[in-house]
């Protein structure tokens, strides 16, 4: 199970979540290798489109980024992202890390 960053992100990309995530687990949007911090130098225009992700294999579901987010874009897992019709995120946050999320 891990946290997931939902649609809510895309565009927004508000960066506070990658200030509270004890082990640095939020990653993007564009580089997997540089814990979000590519995203602190990005402008408006360039955040279209574009969102962060959760590593999953990472992630220690401590919650401490959910109230961070000013637009509620955090699930507190995948079985959340999905009952709210948003499993594309799901998929979105496994892939980013190369990794295949598997409903069980
Ligand atoms: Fe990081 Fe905790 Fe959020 Fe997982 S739940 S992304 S470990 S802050």
């Amino acid at each position: 199970m891990s946290f997931i960053i939902g649609n809510k992100c895309v565009g927004c990309i508000d960066t506070s979540c990658l200030n509270v995530c004890p082990i640095d687990c939020i990653h993007g949007p564009i580089q997997i290798d540089n814990m979000g911090r590519e995203a602190f130098n990005l402008t408006e225009e360039e955040k279209i489109g574009k969102q962060l992700y959760i590593d999953p294999s990472e992630c220690i579901d401590c919650g401490a980024c959910v109230p961070e987010c000013p637009v509620d874009a955090i699930y507190s897992s995948e079985k959340e992202a999905i009952q709210i019709g948003d499993e594309k995120s799901v998929h979105l946050n496994y892939e980013f890390f190369g990794l295949t999320y598997n409903k069980k």
